[in-house]
């Protein structure tokens, strides 16, 4: 069995890779530009994952979350506070095939952009 996400091989008894949290497949696709993840999201807030995955999961958009292990190991209360220090290493990224790529980024657009509008500022 292997892992569509990070494309390691597992035992057949597996049935899902523990760094992906995906299901593994007999077989992989063949690598090409037409299977291609493509990271669309990326977010160091463990509480959006989910939001994430079920939007795409009822678009129907297969998705594969890399990181999520990492921030789900962390001491969440104290999380907000500590955000600033931790850096690009500990945030997870949600990757679709590049077909659905666009797609995707529509559906996640609001939360992709975090931050409200910037208003226009009164004189
Ligand atoms: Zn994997």
């Amino acid at each position: 069995m292997y892992c569509p996400g990070c494309r390691a091989e597992y035992r057949e008894e597996i049935e899902s890779c523990p760094d992906c949290e995906v299901l593994l497949v007999a077989e992989l696709p063949p690598e090409g530009p037409d299977t291609d993840l493509v990271p669309i999201f990326e977010t160091a807030d463990v509480s959006l994952l989910p939001i994430v995955k079920s939007l795409l999961d009822s678009a129907g958009i297969p998705c594969v979350v890399q990181g999520e292990e990492a921030l789900s190991v962390l001491p969440v209360g104290r999380w907000g506070a500590g955000i600033s220090q931790s850096g690009r290493g500990l945030a997870a990224t949600i990757r679709v095939d590049k077909a659905r790529a666009r797609e995707a980024e529509e559906l996640l657009r609001p939360l992709a952009e975090g931050e409200p509008p910037a208003e226009p500022e009164e004189a």
